[in-house]
């Protein structure tokens, strides 16, 4: 018998694999805790919970990993230089990458990060139903510190929001952004006053009554539609939409329905099949390896804002869905001409709740809690003085005073999460949807002309080829240069809105 003796590489796979399967054990206990586990049992849960995180983290950080780690970089070094397995040096990149994270931040740091999020976020539900922002702020207080603490250990010398940013966009700093705030400011905020100041639109339509039951049969079709593999992935309702995955060939989606609001379960629903589209398009051979999934948040929001607002809110694509839309409600829609359902669908008005914002308002929301966050971080803005920081903003950009502080800074969950530097990444995605879909014209032509057609299998295949089979392969920067020649750059984005709501709007 002739065996090969497994090389370092295949050993720190074999570990990474194990590792990767506790974490994907804990993905499937919370899809379940916001699925279908009864309210009782959120304490034994958080026990089950906390048991395999701490596992995965001792394995993570374990000597027998560095080791393993170190053996297998050796020989990726002799290999590369005869080879060139690009493969394996991503691989390694990736693995020390994510190693370092976890060992340069001191465990008892983690631990008393983890505790005070808890005590924060119970604090801030609190706060926010009773718009008590006192209640809320030493908390708040004390996860700046401890997130500026947990910072300084990762990267002494980075810039605090720099190294906060890092964890969930590779390579993007405050550098990069000011001037794509700058950018998105400049053609945002001019164009939400002309429409301030033009005809508003009515879209009274979607708010009648919908059943559930038929928006869900008609959204399922949809997703089926634009090339969602029901066999690899699956659907429930939860308070909060979200994505998560088990495997390129699990990946769940959830949504929540409204009677009267059509708008919430559709386009909900092809933002996380936007998600899911790109974690089933993960190649085979790196399942269970730092390679297989979406590579970072912004590339991720890329892939949901395509399909919920380039797709789902294109009138191209309407032309050819409508007819079904009002086949299901003919009570509701048989009346309304495609051109004022369409224009519905893409009302913009400024409002106070990010959550609620539509796409043109949306990235005036993200820029102002950069801001405030970023003060705050490096103490120039003090957490007693916030709100009334955060109104001003509200009413410089959108043009709006908020009326307490559950509308005002109390209204998002992230920073009682501790997610300090993840705002930006929706805005990211916003512009690099754009350089995406144009790049797929370059390529393939039109899109609308195949929208029309119910064509979506040229726009799916592109995205995979340029972007969902390189997994994490390549950092972020270097994906978006290749899959559009350029990085990431507003312009296209800016063109974009401007003729897009310059016509809805008769600006
Ligand atoms: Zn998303």
């Amino acid at each position: 018998m002739n065996t090969v003796a497994p090389s370092p590489l295949d050993d720190l796979k074999t570990r990474l694999s194990d590792i990767h399967g506790l974490e994907m054990a804990g993905a499937v206990l919370d899809w379940d805790q916001e699925t279908y586990m009864p309210p009782g049992g959120v304490g034994a849960r958080a026990e089950t919970r906390a048991t395999l995180a701490k596992l995965a983290h001792e394995m993570q950080v374990a000597d027998v990993t560095a080791r393993l780690l170190e053996a297998a970089e050796a020989e990726g070094n002799d290999k590369e230089a005869a080879s060139g397995d690009e493969d394996a040096s991503a691989l390694l990149r990736v693995a020390r990458r994510n190693f370092d994270r976890a060992t340069k931040t001191p465990a008892a740091l983690v631990e008393e990060f983890s505790r005070a999020t808890s005590l924060a976020h119970s604090a801030w539900t609190q706060a926010r139903a009773g718009s008590d922002y006192a209640l809320f702020a030493p908390h708040l207080e004390k996860l700046l510190e401890l997130t500026r603490q947990i910072a300084l250990a990762r990267a002494p010398h980075a810039p605090i929001y720099d190294t906060l940013l890092d964890d969930y966009e590779e390579g993007l700093t405050c550098t990069a952004l000011e001037p794509i705030w700058a950018e998105l400011k400049a053609v945002t905020v001019p164009l939400v006053a002309q429409i301030a100041a033009a005809q508003p639109i009515d879209d009274g339509v979607l708010h009648l009554h919908y059943d559930p039951a038929a928006q869900r049969a008609f959204a399922e079709k949809v997703l089926a539609d634009c090339g969602f593999d029901w066999n690899r992935g699956r659907q429930d309702v939860s308070v909060h939409p979200f994505c998560t995955h088990f495997g390129r060939s699990d990946v769940r989606i959830t949504t929540r329905y409204a009677c009267n609001d059509l708008q919430s379960a559709l386009f909900g629903s092809l933002h996380e099949m936007g998600h899911a589209l790109y974690e089933q398009g993960s190649p085979e051979a790196w399942e269970q390896t730092p390679l297989a999934g979406g590579v970072s948040l912004g590339v991720h929001e890329s892939q949901s804002r395509m399909w919920e607002n380039l797709v789902g809110r294109n009138q191209a694509f309407w032309s050819h869905t409508y007819p079904a839309l009002q086949g299901t409600f003919p009570a509701q829609l048989e009346a309304v001409p495609l051109s004022e359902f369409y224009r519905a669908i893409n009302r913009s008005a400024p409002s106070l709740v990010r959550v609620e914002a539509d796409e043109l308002t949306y990235n005036l929301h993200i820029i102002l809690r950069y801001e405030i966050e970023r003060e705050l971080l490096e103490g120039v803005l003090t957490v007693a003085d916030a709100p009334a920081a955060w109104n001003a903003k509200v009413e410089s950009y959108l043009g709006l005073t908020p009326s307490n502080d559950t509308e005002g800074i109390l209204q998002d969950v992230h920073w009682s999460h501790g997610g300090f530097g993840y705002f930006p990444t929706y805005s990211i995605g916003n512009i690099l949807s754009v350089q995406l879909w144009n790049a797929a014209e370059r390529e393939i032509g039109e899109l609308e002309p195949l929208m029309a057609r119910g064509e979506f299998a040229p726009l799916l295949g592109w995205l995979r080829e340029n972007v969902h089979r390189h997994g994490q392969k390549f950092p972020p920067q270097e994906l978006v240069r290749r899959a559009t020649g350029e990085p990431l750059t507003v312009a296209p984005y800016a063109s974009y809105l401007q003729t897009k709501f310059g016509a809805l709007y008769d600006l």
